[in-house]
């Protein structure tokens, strides 16, 4: 699985030079340019080989108060653009996007270990979501209350400010896009905090921002430290909400320092979500989903399906059948187009799902596809797709989020029985029902405690819906008419209005 000469021919190192301008740092983007960090270096490693990738420096907090100063200045000049005017500026934006969309794709190949065809994909979504919410920048309307009293009484919804939006590695210009797309569109501006892991693409979100009209500061990016940057960011009266999409665990923190202001949060966080099979589905189909929603993005998926429940009757004929469906499942070469699927992207991931697969193996699990252990002549942070059967909930293969293309099945007798396993998590983000049967397949949808079910199918999202958590998966809704109301705050303003006020 090393690289192959696809990925040579394209020399993305230039694809970063091509996207920001020649000359142009790896650093931060405040203000409309692009500015070094000053901190401690960061060296981040290829996926594909374990070797150095590239290095930057960490910003320093203040550079966060810069950027941040920067932001309020930024904000207060899109607020005072007519709504119509910023409809047009990120729908501009998302044509922007659109036209260098294969150049944004190969540098997340490159840089993350995404699988480029993914990549285009999540590319052509940040599109679409900014053009769904710039559709929206001219549409909310306050309202008329009927109070008692013979006043007049209306509501104005109004953005927030500054909003400070920190992400994960797994899809950084996807969630970066995708995240910010209602925050803009309702008059606040982002700063964008990405993963120090996955520095680059976001840059270049910022440099079209401003090439299609958002006022510099509108949309800041700093890169650095979570350490370096969370803290300086979270404590600094400028930042009016949180949005933190990440880990469990750092999501608490995240919510621990923004209760000290106060200042709300929007956490999406974590998943161990059940894809559910009953006898009677069209297991050759659910089969082939069961793949995708395990292994898509090398199982880097918040939302993966990553506990696979099979009723006792079909099990062992539909293992076979997700087993060989996975065969076909290409982890690649990042850059090569045939590749479903790439390496993880980094170390510390690689080694936790590799000891994540030896503990299952050790609770008493089956090997049905993959590596027990590591092979001697490995190179860089690829991980086969890897099935473990025999699983029960209880195992903490079956309880805790892998985050790498590892998928527990878990056999089960009755729709209860189902159901109770499905809900017998800390998280509550995903889950999915396979039946033909049209009562059964609602029952469960309503029943399993989770922000996201699909029903006969797996991993459809579009802006225009709500996305996000129940438990500990977070809460808040990042998409669809509700992120409308996340990112804005409600006036209500009082008038007298019968005779002789
Ligand atoms: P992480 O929690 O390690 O890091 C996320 C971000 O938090 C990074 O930008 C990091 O620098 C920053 N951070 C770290 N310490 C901080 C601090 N003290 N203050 C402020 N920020 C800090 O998560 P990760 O490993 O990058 O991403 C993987 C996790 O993200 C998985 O658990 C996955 O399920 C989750 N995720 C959730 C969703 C969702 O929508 N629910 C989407 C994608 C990923």
């Amino acid at each position: 699985m090393s690289r192959t000469p696809v990925h040579a021919a394209v020399a993305p190192q230039r694809l970063y030079a091509h996207l920001m301008g020649e000359g142009q740092p790896v650093g931060s983007w405040v203000d409309g340019r692009c500015v070094a960090g000053q901190g401690e270096e960061i060296a981040l490693n290829d996926p594909t080989t374990g070797g150095l990738l590239l290095r930057y420096r960490d910003a320093t907090p203040g550079a966060v108060r810069e950027a941040l100063a920067s932001a309020a200045q930024g904000q207060a000049a899109w607020a005072a653009l007519p709504a119509r005017e910023r409809a047009v500026a990120l729908a501009s934006l998302a044509e922007r996007i659109a036209a260098q969309a294969d150049a944004i794709a190969r540098l997340e190949a490159w840089s993350t270990g995404k699988a480029v065809k993914g990549c285009r994909a999540q590319v052509a979504a940040v599109a679409e979501s900014l053009r769904y919410f710039a559709g929206w920048a001219d549409k909310v309307e306050g309202r008329v209350v009927p109070v008692p009293g013979g006043q007049l009484n209306y509501i104005l919804r109004e953005p927030l400010g500054v909003v400070l939006q920190i992400m994960p590695w797994n899809s950084p210009f996807y969630l970066a896009g995708w995240s910010m797309a209602p925050a803009l569109a309702m008059g606040n501006a982002v700063l964008l905090k990405p993963s120090e892991l996955t520095p680059l693409s976001s840059l270049v979100l910022g440099k079209l921002a401003l090439e299609a009209g958002l006022p510099p500061g509108t949309l800041n990016v700093v890169n650095g430290l979570g350490q370096t940057v969370g803290p300086a960011a979270i404590g600094h009266p400028a930042v009016r909400k949180v949005v933190f999409v990440g880990s469990t665990g750092t999501g608490r923190r995240v919510n621990a320092a923004a209760g000290e202001r106060p200042i709300p949060c929007l956490l999406e966080l974590g998943g161990k979500s059940a894809n559910i099979v009953f006898e009677d589905a069209d297991l050759p189909a659910a089969a082939q989903a069961a793949v995708v929603a395990a292994f898509a993005n090398t199982g880097q998926n918040c939302a993966a399906g990553s506990r696979l429940l099979v009723q006792r009757g079909i099990h062992d004929a539909f293992v076979r059948q997700v087993v060989q469906a996975s065969a076909q499942y290409r982890i690649g070469d990042p850059l090569d187009e045939q590749s479903d699927a790439g390496p993880l992207n980094n170390l510390a991931q690689y080694r936790r799902v590799r000891e994540m697969v030896r503990m299952g193996l050790q609770e008493g699990a089956r090997l049905e596809l993959g590596q027990a252990e590591e092979p001697r002549d490995q190179k860089g942070y690829y991980v086969p797709a890897t099935i473990l059967s025999g699983v029960n909930n209880g195992m903490r293969i079956a309880r805790e989020e892998v985050f790498g293309p590892v998928l527990a099945v878990i056999p089960f007798d009755t729709e209860q029985e189902a159901i109770d396993i499905a809900n017998d998590s800390e998280f509550g983000l995903a889950g999915a029902v396979w039946t033909r049967d049209v009562a059964r397949a609602h029952r469960v949808a309503g029943a399993v405690r989770a922000g996201i079910f699909w029903i006969n199918m797996y991993r459809e999202m579009h802006a225009s819906t709500p996305f996000g958590g129940y438990g500990n998966s977070g809460y808040g809704r990042g998409s669809g008419q509700e992120a409308l109301y996340e990112y804005t705050q409600t006036k209500s303003v009082w008038l007298p209005f019968g005779q002789g006020a």
